[in-house]
């Protein structure tokens, strides 16, 4: 994991072409102006854009992308930057291209159950717009006030609703997009049912902006799910907290929320939220689900008693809304809460069987204990997503050096338990070193050859996913 310096320029001639395209103001080219497109919100990997360009609508990406092919200028498309495995880091320089001033809700349409967006809407925006209506879209990242749907598409982000609304492909009807050669295309549409010709919606969903730039998403949509309802358990152990998750499955329950926390990260969350939580607990496992009043009350009085019979030390249900939300807060300021304990936050997502859950999380204790790092884990546990946590000083020695050691060994792990490398933040540059063992040397030599047929000349976000 190293940062990269950019190796190429963008000639004046060039600049000047793309102020044209996008007008002045949307070139950017000082230090301080591209500083902040030189990161994103991965730890430790940085490198500078020669130029950050900010399109205004589709026919100005194509014009962009044209001339970016033409010269052979790497574009690393960008939305809001807060993904977590330096998929933006524009690491052979060249244009970081910002869909952000692309971000209207085109439609939201009740009787088809769909929306229409822009690339750089962000999440929460179109969850508020389908809300107004009545209606859900379901995929909730923890970042959604400041993620871009296009952002969530291309990395295939999941959420907190993973396990029984599954993650953004599960919603992706159709999209606009331009390829790198300047072609604006069509995906999909408007239909929740057709299979005419190859799946290119689902091949550009979690394509982390290598093969083409996407301008609008067409998505799916349910009908608002009239109530929901939140509870959390509290174990001694780790273990146990995933022993449950099995059996509530098993079981047939199928929740909408099913998290769990370890003890530091409860103690990292009440330290940073005093929500009450139980710090001698050893896990939290946080559950929830929605529907109509009947089914929730049922559905949690269910999970409440299969944790109670695994042993909980404590089982309590939110008795309303606020207590509910303050629950959920609990999960999603986790990160925030780890990021206070040490300068450095490397936040990983492994995937693994769900039965597998609790012996995952048992070797994570046990490869942090051994490489000496302080590792806290949490995730969405009814999807088997686990984000092993190690915060580090980067002037503490060999802390850096022991954290990558420490990762190196829990993705063997999870793979060696049927797993994956991510399970939701993408490969990007940070997971690209154990890219070839998760999916063996065909796969990539397949990889390359779809990438070299969208993107011929190589230039879109150049060196990520393999190519
Ligand atoms: C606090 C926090 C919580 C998070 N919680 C979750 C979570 O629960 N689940 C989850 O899955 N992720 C989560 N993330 C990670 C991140 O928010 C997601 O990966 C999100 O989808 C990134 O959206 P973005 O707009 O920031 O995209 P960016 O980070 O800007 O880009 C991500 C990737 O998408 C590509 N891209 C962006 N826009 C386009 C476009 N228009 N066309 C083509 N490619 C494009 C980029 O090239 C890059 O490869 C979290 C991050 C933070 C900081």
């Amino acid at each position: 994991m190293t940062a990269v310096t950019a190796v190429r320029g963008i000639d004046p001639a060039a600049l000047d072409e793309l102020r044209r395209i996008v007008g002045d103001r949307y070139v950017l080219i000082s230090d301080g102006d591209v500083e902040p497109f030189s990161r994103d919100a991965t730890p430790l990997f940085r490198a500078r854009p020669d130029a950050v360009v900010l399109p205004a609508d589709t026919a100005q990406i194509s014009a962009v992308l044209t001339l970016a092919t033409r010269l052979g200028i790497p574009v690393t498309p960008r939305g809001a930057g807060s993904n977590l495995s330096a998929a933006t880091i524009p690491e052979h320089g060249g244009i970081v291209l910002v869909l952000t001033r692309m971000n209207k809700i085109l439609e939201v349409n009740a009787g088809e159950l769909l929306a229409v967006v822009q690339a750089g809407a962000t999440t929460a925006e179109l969850y508020d717009a389908a809300a107004a209506l009545g209606l859900l879209y379901p995929p909730d990242p923890g970042s959604r006030t400041v993620s871009t749907v296009a952002g969530n598409v291309a990395m295939c982000a999941g959420g907190l609703r993973g396990l029984k609304y599954g993650v953004t492909r599960n919603y992706v009807l159709g999209l606009e997009a331009v390829l790198p050669t300047g072609e604006v295309i069509r995906t999909g549409g408007r239909l929740w049912k057709d299979v005419a010709g190859y799946d290119l919606t689902r091949l550009l969903t979690g394509s982390e902006g290598t093969l083409a730039v996407i301008t609008e998403i067409t998505v799916g949509l349910l009908p608002l799910p009239a109530t929901a309802g939140t509870g959390v358990a509290y174990f001694d152990d780790l273990s146990d907290a995933g022993r449950a998750v099995a059996r509530i499955i098993a079981d047939g329950v199928l929740p909408a929320t099913l998290e769990f926390l370890d003890n530091r990260c409860i103690n990292a969350v009440e330290d940073f939220a005093g929500l009450g939580l139980d710090r001698q607990a050893g896990a939290l496992l946080l559950f929830g689900d929605d529907g109509s009043a009947e089914h929730v009350e049922l559905s949690l009085d269910r999970m409440a008693a299969t944790c109670a019979a695994i042993g909980a030390r404590g089982v309590t249900r939110a008795r309303d809304v606020v207590e509910s939300d303050a629950l959920l807060a609990a999960r999603r300021c986790s990160l925030p809460a780890l990021a206070r304990l040490a300068p450095i936050t490397m936040l990983e997502d492994v995937t693994v069987p769900r039965p597998k859950l609790a012996e995952m999380v048992r070797t994570i204790d046990a490869i942090a204990a051994r490489h000496e790092v302080v590792c806290a884990t949490f995730g969405h546990a009814g999807d088997g997503n686990l984000h092993p946590t190690i915060v580090f000083d980067p002037h503490d020695g060999d802390a850096r050096l022991r954290a990558e050691a420490a990762f190196d060994e829990v993705f063997h792990a999870a793979m060696n338990l049927g797993g994956t490398i991510t399970g939701e933040h993408g490969v990007g540059a940070a997971k690209r070193p154990w890219l070839n063992a998760r999916l063996g040397e065909d796969q990539m030599a397949l990889l390359r050859r779809v990438k070299t047929a969208f993107d011929p000349a190589g230039i879109l976000n150049p060196g990520k996913l393999g190519s």
